[in-house]
Formats: C-alpha cells, sequence, structure tokens
C-alpha cells in the first residue's frame, strides 16, 4: 500500500497531511500521490498544477488526488486537469467516508462547516516540531485575502481535544508542540464559555507538564487577550517568539486591507510583549506593493521594522486574488512591487544579522533537528558543529553567525 502526500503551504496543511496519509491507506488507497495545495498566491496554485503534471509524467500509473485550499476555493480548475483522478475539499481530506466514495470531485460548501475534529495524530512526518491543529477557517474577510473561501469561518477544536492530543504527542517523544490554525487568535470564540487562546496556552502547560517547548505560529497582535500575555510573561516553556501577522506599516492602507490594527496598536503591541519578556523576539509577514501604496505608505512599512523591532520578516510581494475586493483594486505596476518587495527583503536581511550578531557569546537551549541544524527558543536557526540525534534539547554556546543562521562552538 503506498500514498504518498505531497504537502503546500503552512503548518497546518502539513498537520493535515498525517490524517489525509491514514485515511487514505485505511480506505484502502493504493499506488496514489495526494496533492495538498495552497491558495495563498496565485504562484502557489501555479506550483500546484506544475507539480501535479510533473508527478504524472514521473508516475504514470499513480492515482492523482488534489485536495487542499486551491482544490476548495477552484474545483473545476484540477477537475479539468487530466492528470488529475479526484478532487476533495477541505473538509473531505479529513473524512473517512469520503475516502471510500469513488465520486471523482467531492467538494462541499466550506462555508457551511462548523467545529473541528479531533484526529489524533500519532506523528508529523519528517518534522522535530509537532504542528497540534487547534483551530480552522477565518472569520476576518481582510480584502487581498483568499483563505477564508478556502477554509471557511472559523472554528475551533476543544480544549480537552487539543490537551489528548498534545499528551499523545509528548508521549511518542516530540519535546516541542507548536499551535496551528488559520487564525489561532479567534480560538474558542465558537466553543461553550468562549475560551481565548491565553486560557488553552495555560491549560496546555498546566496539564501536559511532558511539554518542554510551547510554541505558537503567526498571531493577530490586536486579538490577544489578557491571559495569553501572562503565560508569556511567567510561563518560561511559551517560547519567546510571536510571528505576527502585521501585513503594511501604513494606516489607510492597513484600513483598505480591512485589518483591525493600526500602525500605532503593533508598536504598543511589541513594546509590552518586550517589557513582560524582554529575550522575545518578533517576526512577521509584510506585503511589499498593495494597491494605491506610494513610496511615502511604503517606506512606512520599512520604518514599522524598526520601531516594532522585528528580527525575522516574511515578504509576499502582492498578488492580485480573484474574488477578492483588493484585486479589483487599481493595482501598482509588477516592476515596481517586485522592487518593494527586495526592498523589504534587504531590510530583514539587515536587522536578522544585527540580531545574530548579539546571540554570538550566548547560550542557548536548541531543540536539534535533522541535516545538523537546530532552533533556538527565539525559532533562530543553528548550525551544529557535531552530529546530535533531532528531537533533543541541548544547550549550546554560539560562537558566530553567517548572516543567516547562527554557529554553534
Ligand atoms: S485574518 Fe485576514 S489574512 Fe488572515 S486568514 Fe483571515 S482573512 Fe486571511
Amino acid at each position: 500500500m503506498s500514498v504518498d502526500v505531497v504537502t503546500f503551504g503552512c503548518r497546518l496543511n502539513i498537520a493535515e497531511s498525517e490524517v489525509i496519509r491514514r485515511e487514505a491507506a485505511r480506505a484502502g488507497i493504493d499506488n496514489a500521490v495526494v496533492v495538498n495545495t495552497c491558495a495563498v498566491t496565485s504562484e502557489a496554485v501555479r506550483q500546484a498544477r506544475q507539480n501535479i503534471r510533473r508527478i504524472k509524467r514521473d508516475r504514470p500509473d499513480a492515482h492523482i488526488v488534489v485536495t487542499g485550499c486551491a482544490a476548495q476555493a477552484e474545483p473545476s480548475t484540477f477537475a479539468a486537469m487530466p492528470e488529475v483522478d479526484r478532487v476533495l475539499g477541505n473538509e473531505e481530506k479529513l473524512s473517512p467516508a469520503a475516502w471510500r466514495s469513488d465520486a471523482r470531485v467531492s467538494v462541499s460548501d466550506i462555508m457551511a462547516a462548523k467545529g473541528v475534529k479531533a484526529h489524533a495524530v500519532d506523528h508529523i512526518d519528517g518534522h522535530t516540531r509537532a504542528f497540534v491543529q487547534v483551530q480552522n477557517g477565518c472569520d476576518h474577510r481582510c480584502t487581498f485575502c483568499i483563505i477564508p473561501f478556502g477554509r471557511g469561518n472559523s472554528r475551533s477544536l476543544p480544549i480537552d481535544d487539543v490537551v489528548k492530543q498534545a499528551r499523545r504527542l509528548t508521549g511518542n517523544g516530540y519535546r516541542e508542540i507548536v499551535l496551528t490554525g488559520v487564525d489561532i487568535t479567534s480560538y474558542g470564540a465558537d466553543l461553550d464559555g468562549a475560551p481565548k487562546l491565553g486560557a488553552l496556552v495555560k491549560r496546555l502547560l498546566k496539564d501536559v507538564p511532558e511539554i518542554a517547548r510551547l510554541r505558537l505560529s503567526s498571531i493577530d497582535s490586536v486579538e490577544v487577550d489578557a491571559d495569553l500575555l501572562d503565560a508569556l510573561a511567567s510561563e518560561s516553556r511559551l517560547m519567546p517568539h510571536l510571528h505576527l501577522s502585521l501585513q503594511a506599516g501604513d494606516d489607510m492602507i492597513l484600513k483598505r486591507m480591512k485589518r483591525r490594527h493600526s500602525r500605532d496598536d503593533a508598536i504598543a503591541f511589541c513594546d509590552e510583549v518586550r517589557r513582560l519578556r524582554p529575550e522575545v523576539v518578533f517576526g512577521a509577514d509584510i506585503i511589499a506593493g498593495f494597491p494605491t501604496e506610494n513610496e511615502e505608505m511604503f517606506t512606512r512599512s520599512l520604518d514599522l521594522v524598526d520601531e516594532c523591532g522585528l528580527t525575522q520578516l516574511h515578504v509576499f510581494p502582492f498578488s492580485p486574488r480573484p474574488g477578492t475586493p483588493a484585486a479589483r483594486m487599481p493595482q501598482l505596476e509588477r516592476g515596481v512591487i517586485k522592487e518593494r518587495a527586495q526592498r523589504l527583503r534587504e531590510k530583514g536581511e539587515a536587522v536578522l544579522r544585527a540580531y545574530l550578531e548579539t546571540q554570538v557569546g550566548s547560550r542557548r537551549q536548541v531543540l536539534t533537528e535533522r541535516g545538523g541544524i537546530g532552533r533556538t527558543e527565539q525559532f533562530t536557526p543553528v548550525r551544529l558543529n557535531a552530529p546530535v540525534a533531532p528531537g533533543l534539547i541541548v544547550d549550546l554556546m554560539v560562537a558566530a553567525h553567517d548572516g543567516r543562521q547562527l554557529i554553534a562552538a
């Protein structure tokens, strides 16, 4: 029996690919390749189609199943491909019944999806840290974003199920748990008593002492609750690393994106967290070249990097997604978008280099991974100077850096 899963996109897709692998095998699917797609940019969709063609060329007799956000948002695009045998939606890819049906296209209305089911995952193939899905979907409608149309509205996994899943994975040797979802700071709004992300974090750290390191995936700073701030201040097992969905540094652009925070909110948030947890580092997603962004507005995105003290940037050249309001706004020239993205990346390289410099000579707790590297509590990559088994937490002296990662003594 062979079911290979090719995963694109986010940590949530990686966590779900474990369920896909298991349910497809249990349904007796054999000699299959499942492509778990991403739709966050047009480029991601193009890459998925390109990969599907390549897979079919390399394995002409393989059964090709396409799922994930691109399949959910545009099923007919993939159903029209001669290489594709089946198209499954984002709910169907996790459903044992859907894997047993022989319908060529099974994609339900994702906006009708309710709740998040516990899938009892034992391992995350090829990963040293365990991604635990706590939430799915999003109730916001940022004007550039296609994700809600692939993932549906926000829904959460009850705290008891998250605790069970974390116990299962730490019981299988995982030292670090990463809470993942689409908009995890809206966790719990659909659950009885509406527990927030902070309550979930505190409960996990109390009920699962085996968790050595608890990490959060991307968060929306304006939705962070008081319990989460308190946990950041008081819980050393909660990692001092926050990746923020900031997107821009200009208030008018943030308004046109339908974001819920202002530039000053973002700066105040970083200052407050840094006051509570001085060793914290911040990463952020920033879009370059959003429609109507002029040079002055872009400069405010560049300046925000310093004013928030960001050290890890994920730069997204604006990519119009058909069906989103931003795709109907007056677009900037591609050349301008590319040039601004390059300037933001260079800024990102400079702030990372400056941060790495401050780490030389320090001792760091590092979770070892495969390939001779590990990651600090701040999620900074470290090149190890001797082979160490993956999945261990080791205490290391930082001897140097190469501008991208630290180098252990
Ligand atoms: S918060 Fe905005 S950017 Fe994030 S998934 Fe929701 S709609 Fe997309």
